[in-house]
Formats: structure tokens, sequence, C-alpha cells
């Protein structure tokens, strides 16, 4: 490990999980436990537990657990020490490294950091008081940021020189060339990236100076932006323009805007909603949700989503199942930007935000409001496109519900509507009219968006009426396809109910005890993690049903804590997720209880292996156990037939207890 393990120990006392946990998710104290909605899966009710006093976590729903250091790895995409590190950092804590190599790649991290705040700060001094920033001042002004706006934002000018900020901040080439801000000219010079330009900063969620965009003047030539290529700071799939200015207000209000550039983030920050963020020159992807639903469940898309292409539609519908976000689109009057509109009616932007519709209907909308409902021709016309775009939904009562409020603005019969859908309900006419609505889309897919849009999405545009065919197979097994009459629909829901087969699924009582007495294992072990002075005195391997759970013991008994026996159980991935999950529970009250419960049950066992082999040297005890079992169900008995039956248990090997 390249990290003294001292340091390592004095980065976690330093650190605060809960205030680390709550920049990336909102947690509600329970007890002396923190819970909240996992960042690692999605969910809508909260199963994601911290234990502050133990420093870990643990996730009911997908088991996801760990310490502080684990939860920054796994969030941020860290290696280990690259976590140690950010916490150190955090703490104020210097790291000594072990190992020279890995410290120099820390180190190299540090620099480059170290170098982009400063480039963001000379930057940002260029704009508010150089001479040659008064261009650029004016630009800005023009369209209506004031001082406030470019201080908040950290914009900067780049000089029109070919080496200004390189020369001026002494930034040796190595690091000039890692971070992206110097650019080998032919002659094996550096120069300056960003020359003559506007630039936004971009920060990583914890407001770390990662990369920046560069904006031209109106007059000056070039591309309109210019942006930082990816570094070992940067990734553009997992940065989010604005996301650390913007996560308060996401979490309050369980909404975030996703919009198309630095200029209508600011713009929606400006207009009273710091709620905005931008991908950085790239389509939306995976990532980006797996970032944006830790912090909220409705996602407002402020672009021409629709300009994606339609191969966006199938995408979008399958994050809003993978990711359990509802995914809505703003409709923003023709031609019009958000970071216009804010300028000129922000009530206006807030109303559209607020009205933001679901995919399909801000799509079917416009269909509509392109095309002429006078003309029977134009109906028909109206109803084709918009039952082609209806039939890439994957839910079929999401289909029917549009179906309906089209057929009826386009005046379809009853009947032919019930035909439309019993073709979406067979999978391969489904699949001919998604393929259409896929082809019209490329068809009149606009300016080469689309394009960028697939080559992210991984779904390559020439396979696409292949995959068609085997959505629909897809769409089969989890949707089959139903009549579609109401009598199909009302059958669903009872098919849908989870628990409903399986409460009804005959259980054995002797399997119901079984799992009454694992059950009770696990809150003996929880007791003895989190007050084990009241049951430690009768927690004796012996005395446990499950293997797993003797070995807990035992190792618990030999280490004193939980934290400690996670260490040492590093190597037995199934015991290591025991005692991490059962130091996030919460225990019961009555330690005793349990104890009485778990011993009633080894004392089953015990005697059920004794009757079936007489020969064993410990079958004359039957009688004893028996006797102290009675003795165990009264409460004031109890205590004194613990302190016989569990020393008996001592010598009890937990191997001849596994067999029941
Ligand atoms: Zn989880």
């Amino acid at each position: 490990m390249a990290i003294s393990d001292e340091d390592i120990a004095k980065v976690r006392d330093a650190t605060d999980f809960v205030a680390i946990a709550s920049e990336h998710l909102q947690l509600s104290r329970v007890g002396n436990r923190y819970k909240g909605l996992c960042p690692f899966h999605s969910e809508k009710s909260p199963s994601f537990t911290l234990n502050p006093e133990k420093g870990l976590y643990y996730c009911f729903g997908c088991q996801a657990k760990g310490d502080v250091i684990r939860f920054v790895m796994e969030l941020d995409h860290l290696d280990f020490a690259a976590a140690v590190e950010r916490l150190a950092t955090k703490a104020g804590i210097t790291i000594r490294y072990d190992n020279e190599a890995t410290g120099r790649d820390r180190k190299r991290r540090e620099e480059l950091r170290d170098t982009m705040e400063r480039a963001v700060e000379w930057y940002h001094q260029q704009l508010l008081s150089s001479p040659a920033g008064g261009a650029a001042r004016h630009y800005l002004k023009s369209r209506g940021y004031d001082g406030d706006a470019v201080r908040t934002f950290k914009l900067g000018w780049a000089p029109d020189g070919w080496d200004t900020l390189n020369k001026t901040l002494s930034i040796p080439s190595a690091i000039a060339k890692d971070t992206g801000l110097g650019i080998l000219n032919s002659h094996g010079r550096m120069n300056d990236f960003f020359r003559a330009r506007i630039l936004f900063p971009i920060f990583d969620v914890s407001g770390q100076p990662i990369a920046f965009g560069g904006r031209k003047l109106p007059e000056a030539d070039g591309p309109k932006y210019k942006n930082s290529s990816e570094t070992l700071l940067y990734s553009k799939s997992r940065t989010l323009y604005g996301l650390n200015w913007a996560k308060k207000g996401i979490v309050e209000a369980n909404e975030v805007i996703v919009c198309e550039g630095y200029t209508d983030v600011i713009a929606f920050h400006r207009a009273g909603m710091a709620r905005a963020v931008a991908t950085c020159g790239t389509a939306l992807a995976d990532e980006h949700f797996k970032m944006l639903k830790n912090f909220a469940r409705r996602i407002v898309l402020a672009y021409d989503a629709d300009s994606a292409g339609q191969n966006a539609a199938a995408k979008f519908y399958e994050w809003e199942k993978r990711f359990e976000i509802d995914l809505v689109v703003v409709s923003l009057p023709d031609g019009a930007d958000p970071a216009d509109l804010a300028r000129t009616d922000p009530a206006a932007l807030a109303e559209a935000v607020k009205t933001a519709r679901p995919f399909l209907a801000f799509r079917i909308e416009r269909v509509i409001t392109n095309g002429d409902l006078k003309t029977p021709e134009g109906r028909g016309r109206v109803f084709e496109q918009a039952v082609e775009m209806i039939a890439e939904h994957p839910s079929p009562f999401v289909r029917e519900q549009y179906l309906r409020e089209v057929a009826d603005q386009c005046r379809i019969s009853e009947s032919m509507m019930a035909q439309v859908l019993s073709d979406l309900a067979d999978p391969r006419k489904a699949a001919a009219l998604r393929a259409k609505a896929r082809s019209n889309g490329e068809r009149v897919g606009p300016k080469g968006r689309a394009r960028d849009e697939t080559a992210t999405s991984g779904r390559p545009t020439t396979k696409k009426h292949e995959t068609g065919g085997e959505r629909a197979v897809s769409n089969e097994e989890e949707l089959p396809p139903d009549d579609p009459s109401l009598g199909a629909v009302v059958k669903r829901p009872a098919r849908l109910q989870p628990s409903g087969g399986r409460a009804g699924s005959p259980k054995t009582a002797a399997s119901a005890a079984t799992t009454r007495i694992v059950r009770a294992e696990e809150q003996l072990l929880t007791a003895l993690i989190h007050h084990p002075e009241s049951v430690i005195a009768y927690c004796v391997e012996g005395i446990f049903a499950s293997p797993l759970h003797a070995q807990a013991c035992a190792l618990l008994l030999e280490v004193g804590d939980v934290a400690p026996a996670i260490d040492r159980s590093s190597e037995e991935p199934e015991l290591e997720h025991l005692l991490q999950r059962l130091a996030v529970e919460q225990p019961a009250p009555d330690g005793l209880d349990l104890v009485g419960l778990v011993v009633r049950g080894a004392v089953a066992r015990a005697v059920n292996v004794l009757r079936r082999s007489p020969e064993h040297p410990q079958s004359g005890a039957i009688p004893f156990l028996r006797a102290h079992e009675m003795l165990l169900t009264e409460p004031e008995t109890r205590l004194g037939a613990l302190d016989q039956l569990v020393p008996w248990f001592l010598t009890w090997g937990t191997s001849t207890t596994e067999k029941d």
C-alpha cells in the first residue's frame, strides 16, 4: 500500500462521513443511524444506512457497503489512494507515501489541480481588470452579465498572446500539456491552448477546477467554442457543468434542469433556478444519469430534445425505467433558447420548466401543432405519425392513454383505435412501426445532432432495423403482448403484485422456525456489535446454528469491535459482508430475549444430534438440556438457565450443529 496506514487512519478519523455522504444524497437521522436513498442503485424508499459512530455504510437494497473511503471510491470513480487523498485534502491532512511511484502520481494530480486553480484565478483577473479584457467585458455586459455573475462563475479572459498564461505563471511544459492549458506548436514550443476567448471554468462536483470551455467573441474567427480535451483530472462523461453550484438547489427542488451549454446554465441560475447543469460537449449518457439520480428524480430537459433524433426516444424510456426518474421536456417558444428567455422573460422560462411534459407528450404535441387537423387527410397523417411515436413506448398502458387522446383529436373511431392497439401489441407489427418512426426521424432529423447522439449512445445507426426486432422480443419478456382489450389491462396489475404469489406459497413450520432463528442470531450479533455489555457474557460460538454466524461471533469476541473484524475478514467476502451489514443495523432493545431465543434453538439442535447418535460422549446431557430449555421460556428463570447452558455450549463444537 502506497499510503501509510497511519495516514489512512488519520484521514478516517478526521473525516465527517455524514458530511461527505450529504454531498451526494439527502440523509435523515433515524435513531443513531442515518438513512437515505442509495446512491448506488435506484430506489424510492431509503435503504442506504450509515452508522456514523462506526464510520460504515450498508445498503439493504443493493448490498453496497464499506467505509467512507470506499464510498468516495465508488461514487467518484477513484482508486483507493486517490480517494484517501481527496479526503485528506478536505481534512487538511498531508499524506506521506510509502511507495515512490504512486506518490509521484498523486503528486502529479495535485500539481495539475494547483495549476488549474492558478489559471482560473489568473484568467479571471484578466477579465476583471486587464485592458485587453475590455472587449470581453463589453460583450458580456451586452449579454446581460454583471460583475456578480462574472465573479460567481469565475469567468475569465484568455488574452490573445502566444504563451501569455504559460509564461506569466511559469507553468512547466509537462504540466501545461497535462492540464490541457498548453499545446505544442510545430516548432516544439509550448503555446497557450486558449487564446482570445472568454473562458468558462468547469469544476468537478466538489468545486475543483478541472477544465475550461472557451467562447470566441462574436467578430473573431474560429469555432464558437473550444473546450479542454480530457485529462487526468477531466472526464467529459463524468462531468456536468454547473453541478458544483447547483447541487444544493437540485436536492431542495428534487429537480434538475439539463441544458445545452454554459450560458444556459448561468442563465437559469440568474433567473432564480439554481438547479441547472449542462453536459460538456457530449450527449447525455448513462454516466450522467448515474450522477443525477442521486440528487433528484425529476430531470427537466431544457433544450430541443426532439432534435436529438428519434433514436433518443428509446434511450429516454430506458433511462426512465432503469434509473427510476421522470424525464420531462421543456417546450420553449420557437427559436428561443433558455439564455434569451431568461433575459427577456424569466417568468416565462420558470413557467416552461414548471409545465415541462413527458417526452412522448411533447413529441405528439409537436406533431399536432405542426399538422393540419382541419382536413381528413391532415388528421390521418397526424394520427399516423403519432402512432409511430407511440409504438416506441415500452408500456402498453402508456401507449393506450396517448393513443386515446390522439384518436380523439383526429376523430378516429373506437374500433379503428382498437385495431391499432392490437397492432401495437403484436411484437412484429410494433417493431415495423418503430423502425418506420426511426427512419422518418433520420430523414427529418436536423443538422447532424442526431449523429452525435448515436455515436455516444452506442447504438450504431446501421443496425437499427435489426435491433427493432430484438427489442420487440425483450419487450415481450417484460410486458407480454396483451390482447389490448380492457380485460387484459385489468388482468395485469394482478400479475404485477410482487408479494401476492409469495405470501400464498406454502411454507413449512420448520422452515419458518429456521428463518426466525437465523434472524434472531443476526440480531444477537448486532447487539454484540452495538451494546456488547448486555449480551457478551452469553455469546459463544456453539449456540449459533449458522456456521457463518458462529464465525462472526468468534471473530468479534477475538478483536473486540466490528471495524477491525471487518478488516480481518477481507479474505472472506461472506463474513465481511455480514459484518458490514450488521454494523449499520439498529440493535433490538432487549438483547437477553435474543440470547434466549438463540440458545433455545441451539438446545433443540443439540438434543436432535444427541438423540440420533446414542454413542456420542455427551449424549447423557439430554435431560440437562431439556430441563434448562424449559426454564429459558420464563423471564424469571431465564438468566439462571443461560448461566447453566451457555458454558455447556463452550464445549459443543459448531461443526456438529450444522445439519438440522
Ligand atoms: Zn443500494
